[in-house]
C-alpha cells in the first residue's frame, strides 16, 4: 500500500492561519512541538506588499487596532507588525445628537503606568498576515495552505498515549466533501493525526460545524464598511468614533498623518446605500457624517463590507484535546475593536496550558484546559454583553436616553479615576482583562 494513506502524526493541529492561528503555530513551535498549520488561503503566504498597493491611498482597507497587551505577546513572539501601522495616543468619542464630548489619553493612566505613551495601534491586516506567514515560513511549522479542511474525526486512540486524538481530512477550496485531494502532492496524505486540536477558523468554523459544539451567532443587524480616507488636518494620533443613529463611526489613525482607516457600521439597509455611492458622494457624506473633525475628506477608497454578528461558543474546550481560539470561539461587534485583542489573549492563556514543563507527551493536563476554558468564555461572556449594552444605549433615541448619555459622558469627563480604569480595561491592562 502507498505511504499516501499513512497519515503524518503532529502533537498540535492548527485549523486557520489568521492572526490569531498563526501566532499560535509560532507560540507552540518555539515551545518545541511538532505543530501542523492548515489554511485555505493559497496566497496568504505571498502578500509581501500592502493589498492596498493597488488603490489610490496605498493602504488597506481592512486594519484592526491592537491593544498595548496584545503588543506584549506579540513583540515576545517576534510578530509585531514591521510595517503599515498607525499609532493612537489620544481618543474622542461623541455622538450624532449629544452634547459632551469624551476626550481621553494615554496620560488618563500615567500614574501608575509611567512610561506608557499610546493607547494603542492600528495596524493593516494584509500586510501583517504576509509577514506572519513568511515567519511562519521560516518556522518548524509544518505547513498545508491552498486546502481546506472539511473533515474532522475526533477520538482517536494515540498508540503512544491512550488517549483521544484527531484525524482531519482536506480539500483544495474548490473540492466537495468526498472528492478530497492528496493535499501533498509527492508526500503524499490525504489527512493528517494530532494529538490535539486547536481551532482558529474564524466566525464561520468548519471545526465547530463537523464537531458539532453550539454557538448562537446573533445577527446584529449591521455592517460595517471598511476602507480609507485622506484628510486635510492631521490626525495628531487621535482615534475618532462618533455615534451615529445608524451605528458608530470609527476614523483610525494611520502612520501618514493624513491618513486614516474608516470603520463604518450601520444598519444594512444604510450600509447598502452607502456601499452603492460613487466614491466622490462617500467623501461627501464622510465629510459630513465626521463633522469635518479632520476638514475636509480629500480622497477615499472603495469599502469592503463585513455583516456584523456577536456570539460566545458554549465550550472553548468542549472535548479531550480540542480547543477553540480567536473568532472560532468569539464574535464581537468591531465598535470596540476588540476582536482580535480577546483572540491573542486567547493565545497567551493557551500557551501557558502547553508549556513543555506542565504536559505529559506534549498533550497539556485536562484540568489546565478546563480552566482555560472556563475563563476564556466567562470574559468572552463579558465582552459580548457590553458590547450589546453600548450599541443599545446608543441606539435609542428618546430624549431620556439622550440626557442620561450626554450626562454619563460628562460624569466620564469629569471622573479621572473610573476614566483610567475605561481606559486600561480598553488597553487590555485593567483587572478584568488580566482576570483570565
Ligand atoms: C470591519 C472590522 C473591523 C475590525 N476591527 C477590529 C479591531 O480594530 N480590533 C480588533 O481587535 N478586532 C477587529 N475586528 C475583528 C478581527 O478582525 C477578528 O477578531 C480577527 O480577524 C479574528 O482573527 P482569527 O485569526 O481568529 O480569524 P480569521 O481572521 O477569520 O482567520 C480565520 C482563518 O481560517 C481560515 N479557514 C477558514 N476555514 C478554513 C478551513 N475549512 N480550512 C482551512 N482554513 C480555514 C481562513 O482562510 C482564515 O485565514 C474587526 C472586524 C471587522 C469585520
Amino acid at each position: 500500500m502507498s505511504n499516501t494513506l499513512i497519515p503524518q502524526q503532529f502533537d498540535y493541529a492548527v485549523v486557520g492561519g489568521g492572526p490569531v492561528g498563526a501566532v499560535m503555530a509560532l507560540g507552540l513551535a518555539a515551545q518545541g512541538h511538532r505543530v501542523a498549520l492548515i489554511e485555505r488561503d493559497a496566497e496568504v503566504a505571498g502578500v509581501a506588499e500592502a493589498p492596498g498597493a493597488a488603490n489610490a491611498l496605498g493602504i488597506d482597507p481592512r486594519t484592526v487596532a491592537l491593544s498595548v497587551s496584545s503588543q506584549t505577546l506579540l513583540e515576545d513572539q517576534g510578530a509585531w507588525p514591521e510595517r503599515g501601522i498607525g499609532v493612537f495616543e489620544h481618543m474622542e468619542v461623541w455622538e450624532d445628537r449629544g452634547t459632551s464630548v469624551l476626550r481621553f489619553g494615554a496620560a488618563d493612566i500615567a500614574s501608575n503606568k509611567g512610561s506608557q505613551t499610546v493607547l494603542g495601534h492600528i495596524a493593516e491586516v494584509g500586510l501583517w498576515r504576509g509577514q506572519l506567514w513568511r515567519m511562519l515560513a521560516a518556522s518548524d511549522v509544518e505547513l498545508f495552505t491552498g486546502v481546506a479542511v472539511t473533515g474532522v474525526t475526533a477520538g482517536l486512540q494515540d498508540s503512544n498515549l491512550n488517549s483521544s486524538g484527531y484525524r482531519l481530512t482536506f480539500a483544495a477550496p474548490n473540492q466537495k466533501k468526498g472528492q478530497e485531494h492528496d493535499l501533498e502532492q509527492g508526500r503524499g496524505a490525504l489527512s493528517i493525526n494530532a494529538r490535539t486540536l486547536i481551532a482558529a477558523d474564524g466566525a464561520n468554523s468548519i471545526v465547530r460545524r463537523e464537531l458539532r459544539v453550539p454557538m448562537t451567532l446573533a445577527d446584529t443587524g449591521q455592517s460595517a464598511l471598511a476602507f480609507a480616507a485622506r484628510t486635510s488636518a492631521p490626525h495628531e494620533h487621535t482615534a475618532f468614533q462618533r455615534f451615529l443613529q445608524d451605528g458608530p463611526l470609527a476614523l483610525l489613525p494611520m502612520a501618514d498623518e493624513h491618513l486614516v482607516s474608516i470603520v463604518w457600521s450601520a444598519r444594512n439597509a444604510r450600509a447598502d446605500e452607502l456601499a452603492a455611492l460613487p466614491l466622490a458622494e462617500l467623501q461627501s457624506e464622510l465629510e459630513r457624517a465626521s463633522e469635518r473633525r479632520l476638514g475636509a475628506i480629500e480622497q477615499v477608497i472603495a469599502p469592503v463590507r463585513f455583516p456584523l454578528r456577536q456570539g460566545v461558543i458554549s465550550n472553548f474546550c468542549p472535548a479531550p484535546n480540542l480547543v477553540f481560539i480567536g473568532d472560532a470561539a468569539r464574535v464581537l461587534h468591531p465598535l470596540a475593536g476588540q476582536g482580535v485583542n480577546l483572540g491573542f489573549e486567547d493565545v497567551r492563556a493557551l500557551l501557558l496550558c502547553t508549556e513543555p514543563a506542565v504536559c505529559v507527551n506534549a498533550v497539556p493536563a485536562a484540568s489546565r484546559l478546563q480552566r482555560f476554558a472556563r475563563l476564556r468564555r466567562a470574559r468572552s461572556r463579558l465582552a459580548v454583553n457590553a458590547m450589546s449594552a453600548l450599541s443599545q444605549a446608543y441606539a435609542g433615541q428618546s430624549p431620556g436616553m439622550l440626557w442620561a448619555r450626554n450626562a454619563a459622558t460628562r460624569a466620564l469627563g469629569g471622573w479621572p479615576l473610573l476614566r483610567r480604569q475605561l481606559v486600561l480595561e480598553a488597553m487590555g491592562l485593567g483587572p478584568v482583562a488580566r482576570s483570565s
